[in-house]
């Protein structure tokens, strides 16, 4: 837990969010700024700011985030859907506590803008 992280405070239920999966490692919740029908950001509990920070320990926990957005995306029947990772601000990244966002619901265009 970083106490001055967002997503660490969501995790921790003193910020307010629409929590759609939790277990020991990760936690997913919807974004506050959906960006398609589905757009479910999926997290590590333990804090680490994104994937340049990410070491060999974060092997099992990447994995398991990985596989809660398929859960999803397959309860939600989302025949198609894009995962993505945000690294760095000038790849778009605004909040330091790696997350992976699950979009879904619409057509996507490759390549991303
Ligand atoms: P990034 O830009 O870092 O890849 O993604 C951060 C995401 O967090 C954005 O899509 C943004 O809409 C979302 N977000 C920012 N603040 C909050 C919040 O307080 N609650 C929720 N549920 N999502 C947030
Ligand atoms: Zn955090």
């Amino acid at each position: 837990m970083s106490s001055d992280c967002l997503f660490c405070k969501i995790a921790a239920k003193q910020i307010p969010a629409k929590i759609v999966h939790e277990d020991a490692d990760v936690f997913a919740f919807e974004d506050i700024h959906p960006q398609s029908p589905t757009h479910v950001l999926v997290c590590p509990k333990k804090h680490f700011a994104s994937l340049k920070h990410a070491g060999t320990e974060e092997e099992a926990v990447l994995g398991k985030v990985a596989l809660v957005a398929a859960k999803i995306a397959k309860e939600r029947n989302l025949g198609s859907y894009r995962t993505v990772i945000n690294t760095g601000s000038e790849a778009g990244q605004t909040v330091f506590h790696l997350h992976l966002h699950l979009l879904g619901g619409r057509a996507f265009h490759w390549p991303p803008g």
